[in-house]
């Protein structure tokens, strides 16, 4: 199997690298603008480390909406499941990722899963640490262990361009102040800024590709042989993905490529063949519903090729 990849993954990222043509950088973040559209990496990493990276693959980014996915594991040590999902549900809502429109449905202000942006947000609220630094300093080291101990840093000005023009996520913390799912004790600017810090963490695809591999091993790292997650909230997690990972095409993805993924707008995309190997692309043009157009054709070709579809 490795071999069919090797001869053929620079290939399929040529092929796939021409959709980036239909989308676009995201421009709401200023700074994320900067990005290359043309750009596509990859990196695939499999149980012994053996990596294969093609394309892209040296281009940084911001980790994004995908660092919802190890912000819910490390809330989920912090509290338990019952204390997450006091404050978050657990199914998809078929809308956009930063949408309010079901904030109001069933339980008020609880949002419907802690892949959107209103979910997460609360997810962040109940990360323990003594201040915000304290909780950003706790985020950034259980994503370098499970990064494979190597320095991440937070991309600043990413974190400054997104912190002054977030009306809409402010938006949606205040909302879910009013409704009391961030308590009387929380100040909705510090959960914000430890929101945006996570979201402008800053990674390869390499070094992403190492943490889906972890989660291809529910939470132990292979390589290693450190546990470093708990089975059960790698498999929540997992679970979310699959449903909501890749925001309103979870769907899509889900019935075309069949493997537990998530995506963030920065154009990165974490994915996971269980039990094989962790991946991450990297291709910053997005479609109309925010997924990386070269990206998401890439994983779909491969998974396609390599019969990876999990159902
Ligand atoms: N930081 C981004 C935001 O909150 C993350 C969204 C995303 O990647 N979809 O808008």
């Amino acid at each position: 199997m490795i071999e069919q990849l090797r001869t053929n993954l620079p290939l399929w990222v040529e092929a796939s690298r021409v959709h980036a043509r239909e989308g676009q950088v995201a421009a709401y973040i200023p700074e994320l603008a900067k990005a290359p559209r043309d750009a596509l990496g990859i990196s695939i990493m499999g149980r012994d480390g053996t990596t294969l990276t093609a394309g892209d693959n040296s281009l940084l980014f911001t980790m994004q909406s995908i660092s919802k996915v190890f912000t819910l594991m490390l809330a989920l040590s912090d509290n338990g499941e019952e204390g997450v999902f006091e404050k978050v549900g657990m199914e998809p809502t078929g809308d956009d990722f930063n949408s309010m429109l079901k904030l109001e449905l069933v339980e008020p202000g609880k949002p419907f899963n802690p892949l959107i942006n209103a979910g997460a947000i609360a997810v962040t609220s109940l990360i323990h640490g003594a201040s915000p630094a304290e909780k950003s300093e706790r985020v950034l080291r259980y994503f370098q262990d499970i990064a494979g101990g190597a320095p991440l840093t937070y991309n600043e000005s990413v974190f400054r361009s997104e912190s002054a023009t977030a009306h809409r996520n402010r938006s949606l913390a205040y909302f879910l102040k009013d409704n009391e799912v961030l308590g009387e004790e929380i100040d909705v600017e510090d959960v914000l800024s430890v929101y945006f810090q996570h979201c402008s963490i800053e990674i390869n695809v390499e070094q992403l590709s190492r943490m889906a591999l972890v989660l291809a091993f529910d939470g132990t790292d292979p390589i290693t042989e450190r546990e470093l997650i708990p089975r059960r909230y790698v498999q929540i997690a997992k679970t979310f993905m699959m449903m909501c990972g890749m925001y309103n095409a979870s769907g899509e993805f889900a019935i075309r490529a069949g493997i537990p993924a998530k995506s963030g707008v920065s154009g990165g995309i974490l994915a996971v063949v269980p039990g094989q190997f962790g991946i991450a692309v990297v291709g910053p043009a997005l479609g109309a519903k925010g997924n990386s157009t070269a990206g998401v054709h890439l994983l779909e070709t491969l998974s396609t090729a390599m019969d990876w579809s999990i159902l």
